[in-house]
């Protein structure tokens, strides 16, 4: 037993982790179901051969910004990449949270923007939504009153799967100099993106969040990004780690972007399971909420908790959201094989 004294509360709270089982169907994490096509593979092999890992990376990731600047219709300068949006979100709130710092979110949502507030000793507001969770002007004055120095907007919101109407957060920010972040993880799959409003308006104070690992079909890589004004790409600089972002990772991303093409066909795909998701779950009795996302929140007759175990026993991991919105669980649009196994097991259990 170590004697070293962690700091005050950290032991009473559990590591953020979801189940990763060997399942028939892992539809928990919003993964996509598909890896990009072979010839990614062959060519980010043939890239790696000639890294020269002996040397640092190129600490400014200046390849890549380029391609998602000139992708996104944004500045290099105004662009910045990490290990996951994750990475990119932990860098916001160093930046501009911590001890005394106020960071507002609309509850439910994704649970690590509260877990970083923490992890970063930032003070959180938690306003609460009802549903359909739809951000209303009365939520955002509510978040406001507590003068935020950030504002978290999940769009589409995880795990609800609704898209939001950014626009009045921001006009609000604005009139009070609070850093709106919009966590787009799942925009390729639905809702409009915040980038326009940036490309409009190049000094807000308007992060728009992104990441590889949803619609790019490379959650393993560990690459996100975001677009902002350079003031706070600047200030991102300043705490980030050096090299933070590894040559492979730098490698993976070019290689996936010369694949965006083959990437966004199987959008196509992922949109008709989840559309079928949403079509049947009522067809069984179930609740099932729309979606702007590559997942489908439902609400069963039966406990959540129940019903999540049943689903395991017949080898179908779903996520159990049932302490963020009463009685809920989270299914991923899979492969049609995965979705089929999940309805055929869900209509067990439910039986
Ligand atoms: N934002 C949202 C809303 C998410 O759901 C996730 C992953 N589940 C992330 C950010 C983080 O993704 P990553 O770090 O893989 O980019």
């Amino acid at each position: 037993m170590s004697g070293a004294r962690p700091r005050p509360g950290l032991r009473d709270v559990e590591p953020y982790e979801a189940p990763q089982l060997e399942v028939k169907a892992r539809l928990n994490t919003n993964e996509c179901p598909y890896p990009l096509p072979p010839a990614f593979g062959e060519e980010l092999a043939r890239a790696v051969r000639d890294l020269g890992l002996n040397r640092y990376p190129d600490r400014e990731a200046e390849e890549l910004r380029a391609r998602l600047a000139a992708l996104n219709g944004h500045t290099l300068e105004g662009t910045w990449v990490a290990n996951g949006s994750n990475e990119i979100l932990q860098q916001l709130l160093l930046a501009y949270g911590g001890p005394g710092r106020r960071v507002a979110l609309f509850e439910p949502t994704y649970a690590m923007h509260a877990r970083l507030a923490w992890v970063t000793q930032s003070d959180v507001i938690r306003v609460e939504l009802e549903e359909p969770w739809k951000i209303e002007l009365r939520d955002l004055l509510t978040a406001f009153e507590a003068r935020p120095d950030i504002v978290f907007v999940c769009s589409p919101n995880n795990p609800t799967g609704n898209a939001q109407d950014v626009r009045p957060a921001i006009d609000v920010a604005t009139q009070r100099s609070a850093l709106v972040v919009v966590d787009e993880a799942y925009v390729e799959f639905g809702g409009d993106s915040a980038a326009s409003i940036l490309h409009a308006f190049p000094n807000l104070n308007l992060v728009v969040v992104r990441t590889f690992s949803k619609a790019f079909a490379l959650a393993g890589a560990r690459l996100g990004y975001c677009l902002a004004a350079p003031e706070v790409i600047e200030d991102l600089r300043r705490v980030r780690l050096p090299y933070h972002l590894s040559s492979l990772t730098q490698a993976a991303g070019l290689v996936a972007l010369d694949h965006r093409a083959e990437a966004l066909e199987i959008i196509a795909a992922v949109h008709a399971e989840r559309d079928r998701l949403a079509d049947a779950l009522p067809t069984l009795g179930v609740e099932a909420f729309p979606s702007d996302a590559n997942f489908v929140l439902f609400r069963p007759p039966r406990p959540a908790r129940d019903v999540w175990q049943g689903l395991l026993d017949r080898e179908v991991l779903v996520r159990d959201c049932s302490d963020r919105v009463p009685g809920c669980l989270r299914v991923t649009a899979g492969t049609p094989e995965e979705v089929d196994l999940f309805l055929s097991a869900l209509e067990e259990v439910l039986r």
